[in-house]
This record gives structure tokens, sequence and C-alpha cells, in this order.
């Protein structure tokens, strides 16, 4: 195990800068997700902590130390990659201990470690198949095995499950948290896929364009998102964000119209916050938030009914135009064509400055 920290970590390539300036510090035994759209830089950082990217400015720092120029080996990393890169022509057994062999074990010592992680991963039976004779799944497998026979003090994964399908997806994400578990090791696991993130992350970074938008418990960015990126990357169906003006400033908060929606009225218990009437805002609601309960009446027309058994959407469009994703509790008492009256909690939803900013 060991913390990681991120001082001032930069990268150019030649003159474009794709990332300028990252502080972070990853807590030792955690799991930490970086998540984010694609091309954002999450692979350039990581490889950047592994020691494989040149870091342009700044300092990676492992229990302390600065390493900017120690080898991936002498960093005490190991990382898993999206394409397993196993070696055809070797076993199983002789994939998972290939860099103890390179490291010059003993014959004994690379057993011990290989039959350890082949136990740990469920690959015990199959550890005299070639790559060919697996699955994709086992093929990650056998990669993360040849990670964990080096006892490494910090796990890198780079999309490690985006080449599986959506049922083996599934499966390999609760072996990678039990695996965590297992192993207390720290981990940073890098995907652009916001449930992964969700689901595995002690702590979620969203990076967008080479920079942290928020860091946080998964659970806090979807409470309490910094903006409106976040708010729109953490959650699915994503978030609504409607059209607001600043009707009135009053003692215990402010009161907005929706242009959008008949100009209904929303009142928030929002004080402190330099607003003024007439500015231009968004308000956000989730799907999931609406409901028989809510003191936000909004009148809109179905236009699709998206029912997936457990859960129901309906996409209605209110008066001026706008589209919204509305949780059903009952998809039966709904249909294309008809009106719809969208129920909402104002206590429910965020607001945000036209920029994105939220306002608390
Ligand atoms: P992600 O993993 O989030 O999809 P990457 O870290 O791979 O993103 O890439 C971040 C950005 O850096 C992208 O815009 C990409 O085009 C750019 N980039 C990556 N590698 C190079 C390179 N060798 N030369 C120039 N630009 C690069
Ligand atoms: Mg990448």
């Amino acid at each position: 195990m060991a913390s990681v920290e991120l001082a001032g970590v930069g990268k150019s390539y030649g003159s474009v800068n794709i990332i300028p300036h990252i502080d972070l510090k990853l807590d030792d035994g955690a799991l930490t997700v970086f998540v984010g759209p694609s091309g954002c830089g999450k692979s350039t950082l990581l490889r950047m902590i592994a020691g494989l990217e040149k870091i342009t400015n700044g300092d990676v720092l492992i229990d302390g130390r600065r390493v900017n120029d120690a080898t991936p080996t002498d960093r005490g990393i190991a990382m898993v990659f999206q394409n397993y890169a196993l070696y055809p022509h070797m076993t199983v057994r002789q994939n998972i201990g290939f860099p103890l062999k390179m490291a010059g074990l003993s014959r004994a010592e690379i057993d011990r470690r290989v039959e350890a992680a082949a136990s740990s991963l469920q690959l015990s039976s199959l550890l005299d198949r070639k790559p060919a004779q697996l699955s994709g799944g086992q093929r990650q497998r056998v990669a993360i095995g040849r990670a964990i026979v080096r006892e490494p003090r910090v796990f890198l994964f780079d999309e490690p499950l985006s080449n599986l399908d959506a049922e083996l997806r599934v499966q390999m994400r609760l072996e990678i948290a039990r695996l965590h578990k297992q192993l207390a090791a720290t981990m940073i696991y890098v995907t652009h896929d916001q449930i992964e993130a969700m689901t595995l992350a002690d702590k979620i970074v969203v990076l967008r364009a080479g920079q942290i938008e928020q860091v946080g418990r998964p659970t806090e960015l979807y409470h309490d998102p910094d903006n409106i990126f976040v708010a729109g990357f953490i959650g699915s169906p994503k978030m609504n964000l409607l059209k607001a003006r600043v009707s009135e400033l009053f003692d215990g908060g402010v009161r907005l119209k929706l242009p959008d929606f008949g100009d209904t009225d929303i009142a928030l218990p929002i004080v402190g916050a330099r607003l003024a009437v007439g500015e231009q805002m968004w308000i956000g609601i989730r799907p999931e938030h609406f409901g028989e309960q809510g003191d936000v009446v909004l009148q809109t027309e179905v236009e699709v009914v998206e029912n997936l058994g457990g859960t129901a959407y309906a996409y209605v469009r209110g008066t001026g135009g706008a589209m919204l994703t509305v949780g059903l509790a009952d998809p039966q008492a709904t249909a294309p064509g008809r009106a719809f009256e969208g129920r909402f909690p104002a206590s429910r939803t965020f607001l945000f400055t036209e920029k994105g900013q939220r306002v608390r």
C-alpha cells in the first residue's frame, strides 16, 4: 500500500498543453476512479503516475518520495490495460509468472505467487491454457493476475473492462471490487463510464479537458455537484436542465420563472448568493426525482415512453419546446401524445449560473 500525490503535474506535447496543472492527494489503500469523457487526459495522467510518460512540470510522489525519474518497476506500480497484452504462445501460468521470471525469482516462489493469484481470480483450473483458449473476461483476469503477483504498492487500471460485453463487465466490476477489499491495495482506475465510477470508487476524480472538475465520494458528487458538468456526468439518465430567470429576491430566498414551461414559478431557499433580478440561470432536476409529490408542477406533453421493466421513463415536451426526461412510477398511466403533469419538489433541484457554476 502507498499514498500517491500529484503536485502541480502538467503535460504538454510540443506546444500543445493537454494537462495544465493538477494537484491531487490519493489516500493510501483507497480505490480512486478518474472519470471523464474520451480525450480528457485520463490515460496520460495514469501513464505519468506509472512512469510510462514523461512529466512536463510538477512532481509525482509515492509515499512522499518524488519518483519523477524512477522507472515503473522502481515505483512499485503495476498497470492493467484495456487490451490485455498477453503473450499468445505462453500458458496462463507462464503469462502470470512472466514479470517474476524477469525479476529472477525462484521457481518455487513464482509457483507460490502464481497459484495464489490464480486462486483469488478463479483461474486455477485454466493455468495450462493459452490465451486463445480463454474468453475475454478470463484474459482480462490473467492480465490482472500478472499485476497481482508483482505485489505492487499501487495498481493502475486503464479502462480494463471496455473490451468486454455488458454482462461480463458487470461481473468483472464485482471482481475488481472484491479484489480491492481482499488486497487492501491502493488502486487508481480510469474509465469513461460513470456507472463503473459510481459502483467501484471510494473517491471519484471528475476530469474535463485536462482539469479536475470535482473530487468526492460517489454520493457526494451525486447529491452535491459543483457545476453542470459534474451534475450531468454523474447519474443516469442525465439530470434535466431547465432555463430559469430570477424574478424576485426575498428575505428567505430567490424566486425564478421557467420560460420554457409557461413561466412556472419556483422558489428556492437560497440566500447570500449574489443574484440579480432578470439574471439567467439553470435549474437542475434529476429524472428520478419526479413523482406524485412535489410543489413544482410543469405542464407538458408526452413524446415517448420507455419501459425497461423495473423502471420507466417518459420524454416530455414543455410549451416552449424544451424536452425533459421523467421517471415514471406507473408507465401504464401515460402514453405518447397525452398531457403530462411533471411534478417535483423544489428541494430536490440544483441552481446553477448561466455559465454552469453551482449556486448553493
Ligand atoms: P483519455 O484517456 O482521457 O481518453 P488521453 O490521455 O489518451 O485521453 O489523451 C488526452 C489528450 O492528449 C487527447 O486530446 C489526445 O489527443 C492528446 N494526446 C495523447 N497522446 C498524444 C501524443 N503522443 N501527442 C499529441 N497529443 C496526444
Ligand atoms: Mg484513455
